[in-house]
């Protein structure tokens, strides 16, 4: 049997029709950059997230280096966040000379641990950035309350997380802003990169529209040095499209997980794998569905004989990447992101993967753990 990871044509084929309409529609137009699709897709994640701004732009990776500049971050500045997390969320800070500064994550979540942050925070820091790692959201209160005592801002990085909720309230209105991505993996994936930050601030909601069009209000004048960082035409339409279906998505991917826990629970010889644990409140919305087991390297290498898809969502840390050396961290100097990295393995959870493809995972998993 073949269990690909994410298998994106399974989604594309229920509303091929819907989308190429609007794809040809575009084509006829010829007008790609920004405009009313965009504006319309905005106004929708708006709504989506509660949020009163919404303002796209070309990647998750932008949306979050558009929050900072927003913000204000520059230089000598530092930002708090995971070592444990897609390299985006450490580049972005970096991007601006400033300087990320790494707390570790809670075990259970693999998001950043709240007792750890007051002792990472200083007199140069701007901002915290928790991530939603995986589809659950961070322990947003502890976080808020830590910044709103040192005055600082926090920034959602929700790449993730598009849906996910935490004490009733969506990812997006937890922090000052909100990161989104729109890469084509993610729970709202689009036919190409796009991003979107979502905030209840009118400054820096003013700020971020101004900074993604190279700081410009008026065209040609110029208020302050932006980036060139748009949603285009094509990906608004499609993503406006997707994002109707998103809860019905989110939801194959919540029973496929409890699915998960069930064939776990009654299955010999899985003990020893780890399954993921949703913190009280949360409302996870499994863009993976991330486990920790032993022997990973073989047993993925033996899933992937049998046809399983899995990735390792993330094998290195930031503080220990090649390009943060100057940093000065060692090993074992964020114990519990290293051990994640070396522990963690991704199985397959997207919405239209099916009750047989799971069972024959679980089975699959048991054959190895029975021989090895
Ligand atoms: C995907 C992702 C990003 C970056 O998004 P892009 O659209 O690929 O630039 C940032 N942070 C996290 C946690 C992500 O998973």
């Amino acid at each position: 049997m073949n269990v690909p990871l994410l298998d994106l044509k399974a989604q594309f084929l229920p509303i091929r029709t819907e989308i190429m309409a609007e794809v040809q529609a575009i084509c006829d137009e010829q007008s790609f950059i920004m405009g009313s699709r965009v504006m319309a897709f905005e106004e929708s994640v708006a709504t989506y997230t509660g949020a009163r701004y919404a303002i796209g732009c070309a990647s998750g990776s932008d949306a979050l280096l558009l929050s900072l500049m927003a913000m204000g971050v520059k230089a000598g500045d530092e930002v708090v966040t995971v070592p444990f997390t897609f390299f985006a969320t450490a580049g972005a800070i970096s991007r601006l000379g400033a300087k990320p500064v790494f707390v570790d994550i809670h075990p259970d979540t693999f998001n950043i641990d709240p007792q750890l942050i007051e002792r990472a925070i200083t007199s140069r820091t701007k901002a915290i950035m928790p991530v939603h790692l995986f589809g659950q959201c961070a322990d947003m209160a502890a976080i808020n309350e830590i910044a709103k005592r040192n005055n600082v801002y926090v920034i959602e990085d929700a790449a993730q997380a598009i849906g996910a909720g935490l004490q009733g309230k969506r990812a997006g209105v937890l922090g000052d802003t909100g990161c989104f991505s729109f890469f084509p993996t993610k729970n709202l994936g689009g036919f190409g990169d796009g991003g979107l930050i979502t905030t209840n601030d009118k400054v820096l909601a003013d700020s971020m529209a101004m900074l993604r069009v190279h700081g410009s209000q008026v065209r040609y004048l110029h208020e302050a040095v932006g980036i060139n960082s748009r949603l285009d035409a094509l990906q608004a339409a499609v993503l406006r499209i997707k994002l109707k279906y998103l809860d019905q998505w989110t939801e194959g991917r919540r029973k496929n997980a409890e699915r998960y826990q069930y064939l776990f629970a009654k299955t010999k010889h899985v003990d020893c794998v780890t399954l993921p644990h949703t913190t009280p409140g949360n409302f996870h919305v499994y863009n993976q569905f991330t486990v920790r087991a032993p022997k990973r390297d073989a047993l993925r290498a033996f899933l992937k004989e049998k046809g399983i898809g899995t990735e390792v969502y993330y094998p290195l840390p930031m503080h220990l990447q090649n390009c943060y050396r100057e940093l000065g961290h060692q090993k074992r100097s964020f114990p519990l992101s290293e051990q994640a990295a070396d522990e963690v393995m991704s199985l397959p959870i997207y919405a239209e993967l099916t009750e047989a493809q799971q069972a024959y995972v679980v089975e699959m998993i048991a054959e190895f753990y029975k021989r090895a």
